[in-house]
């Protein structure tokens, strides 16, 4: 085992980076949070931590949106236009290049998540599955057959529109870009803007559940309805409110009708690995570029 080669993973997120030195995305060795600030302080302690460890011959980075993924562009390892202070149009996967002289893996935080969870987690036995993550923000990452799907960008799941419900037609929606799409709907701060407080926190939350998973179920019958997905993974700090999945489960599947063929294989689950889907799936992407890691 001392002669495993190591690879670094880091999760990058915008309140925290969780850090990780692993002999294979089974066995991480070391883990560690940084919290997010400027990317200078943020930078120092990361790799202040990483020289601290065993050295590791590639990096996977899993990183908060938008993010240039695309390894043809100019601008690829770079954070895209973000309201998070000096992160805008910032090298992250080029710094991790230069400073340790590895190559790097990059994508989505929930493309790595879902890389993790079609391997190890919730889609094990399947051979198509689709994260999404509903907090601070909505984002989803789609792997079939083994492969994160790119395309022009990475997939921006949180941003489409939704079908309004009956008793949420007066809330604009927090949304810098669109208002009331999805994201700027049921995300974590869309909730507290209409309710107060979180959907856990609310003394009776029966109508601000229905309303919620009425939007996370219709975004569940698209995305079967677009990918053909067998598996939904919904992570993320709002789908730990009890009943909510349950419910989104319910909604979505009202919704397909019985329309769908061979509907019985789509599922709707929680993550297989809990709150790790997104550190194992940037050490999965470090992975996938040590070449030279024998
Ligand atoms: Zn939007």
């Amino acid at each position: 085992m001392e002669n495993s080669p190591m690879i670094g993973g880091i999760e990058a997120g915008g309140t925290k980076f969780v850090l990780a030195v692993a002999s294979s995305p089974a066995e991480i060795l070391a883990r560690h949070e940084v919290p997010t600030r400027s990317p200078d302080d943020t930078l120092a302690e990361i790799t202040a931590w990483f020289r601290g460890q065993p050295p590791v011959c590639a990096i996977g980075i899993a990183s908060f949106g938008p993010a240039v993924i695309d390894p043809a562009h100019e601008h690829w390892g770079r954070i895209g236009a973000t309201p998070k202070p000096q992160w805008s149009n910032f090298d992250l996967a080029g710094y991790f290049k230069n400073e340790f002289d590895v190559p790097v893996g990059f994508d989505t935080d929930v493309n790595g998540a879902a890389l993790a969870e079609d391997s190890f987690g919730a889609g094990r036995d399947a051979s198509s599955l689709v994260y999404v993550t509903v907090g601070t923000g909505i984002g989803g990452g789609i792997v079939i057959d083994g492969q994160p799907v790119h395309g022009a960008a990475h997939p921006e799941m949180g941003h489409i529109f939704p079908r309004r419900h009956a008793s949420d037609k007066s809330f604009a929606g927090s949304c810098p870009a669109h208002g009331d799409c999805l994201e700027g709907l049921a995300c974590g701060p869309a909730i507290i803007e209409r309710w107060g407080k979180s959907l856990s926190e609310l003394p009776d939350n029966r109508e601000a559940l229905d309303v919620i998973a009425s939007y996370l179920g219709q975004l569940c019958h698209s995305v079967f309805a677009m990918t053909a997905a067998e598996t939904i993974v919904l992570g993320g700090g709002v789908m730990k409110t009890p009943g909510l999945l349950q419910r989104v489960r319910d909604v979505s599947k009202q919704l397909d009708a019985g329309y769908f063929p061979g509907g019985r294989r789509h599922s709707i689950v929680r993550p297989g690995l809990q709150d790790k889907s997104g550190l194992i799936g940037a050490v999965m992407l470090g992975e996938r570029v040590a070449l030279n890691c024998a």
